[in-house]
């Protein structure tokens, strides 16, 4: 089971390969604003991808949280896809396997058939250099990505296009849990949905069950049922990058903590 942190150190080839971590998730660029991927790591995105590739360590990438491809405003869809799309370009230079990024949301008056849609289009004429993985978010009314119900008439428009096949999911147990998703259950009912799960992000809430909040706590921690959440990243099945705070020292303690508890899981 391919395990790793959200990080941010100079070097996360080195990072990774001192806590034992098979994988990491990085940001390429400020992902508060909408400037574009840059590093100052030696050999540039190339270099980068090459030292985690020699670590033996996968790289998924989050994209900026400006992003919003679900919008109905031109000035924020717009950006968004463009964004997205240099995103995805300075990532696959990197040897990244996928690039999350949120569901995103209508405003909560608006039709969620328009974000599916504005979905559909974002889709179909990006050139999907690197496999997106779509997230589930905590709450919103209009959120795309929130409820099952949601996440399969998104699944039902993305379909539609031939780059379909490049589009994946994120499984964020905080968010699921926020939600009011079942941890036990989800990752088996959102397959059935989308037909994979190419990543788990593995954390615990600050916040109760269905709060729709969106606080992520060191594992077992937090409000998510302990079990739950190791159950959620069996069934996904995939890698598990956890998303908590205190940097790399207490992530390493998280995933320790989800180790010991798959390893004795009986499914694993
Ligand atoms: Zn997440």
């Amino acid at each position: 089971m391919i395990l790793g942190a959200a990080i941010d150190t100079p070097d996360p080839a080195a990072t990774a390969r001192e806590l034992g971590w098979g994988a990491v998730q990085l940001h390429l660029s400020d992902p508060q604003t909408w400037k574009g991927p840059a590093t100052e790591y030696p050999g540039g995105f190339e270099g980068l991808g090459a030292a985690l590739a020699d670590a033996s360590v996968q790289l998924f990438v989050h994209s900026p949280f400006v992003l919003n491809v679900a919008s109905t405003n031109n000035r924020i869809r717009i950006p968004s896809r463009q964004l997205l799309q240099k995103t995805l370009d300075a990532a696959a230079k990197a040897g990244a396997k996928g690039v999350v990024v949120h569901g995103g949301h209508v405003l909560k008056d608006e039709d969620p058939e328009i974000g599916f849609e504005n979905w559909f289009k974002a889709v179909d004429g990006l050139k999907i250099t690197t496999p997106i993985l779509i997230e589930n978010t905590a709450g919103g009314a209009g959120a795309m990505a929130r409820t099952l119900e949601r996440i399969a008439a998104l699944w039902e428009h993305i379909s539609r296009s031939d780059n379909a096949e490049h589009v994946g999911f994120c499984l964020d147990t905080c968010h699921a849990h926020a939600a009011g998703l079942e941890l036990a259950t989800v990752a088996g009912e959102i397959e059935s949905i989308t037909g994979r799960i190419d990543l788990v992000h593995a954390n615990d809430s600050r916040d109760p069950f269905g709060s729709h909040r969106d606080r992520h706590a060191n594992l077992g921690q937090g409000e998510c049922d302990p079990a739950g959440l190791v159950e959620a990243v069996v069934q996904a099945g995939a890698p598990a990058i956890v998303e908590t705070p205190g940097g790399p020292e207490a992530q390493a303690k998280d995933v320790e903590w989800l180790e010991a508890r798959m390893s004795s899981c009986p499914q694993h």
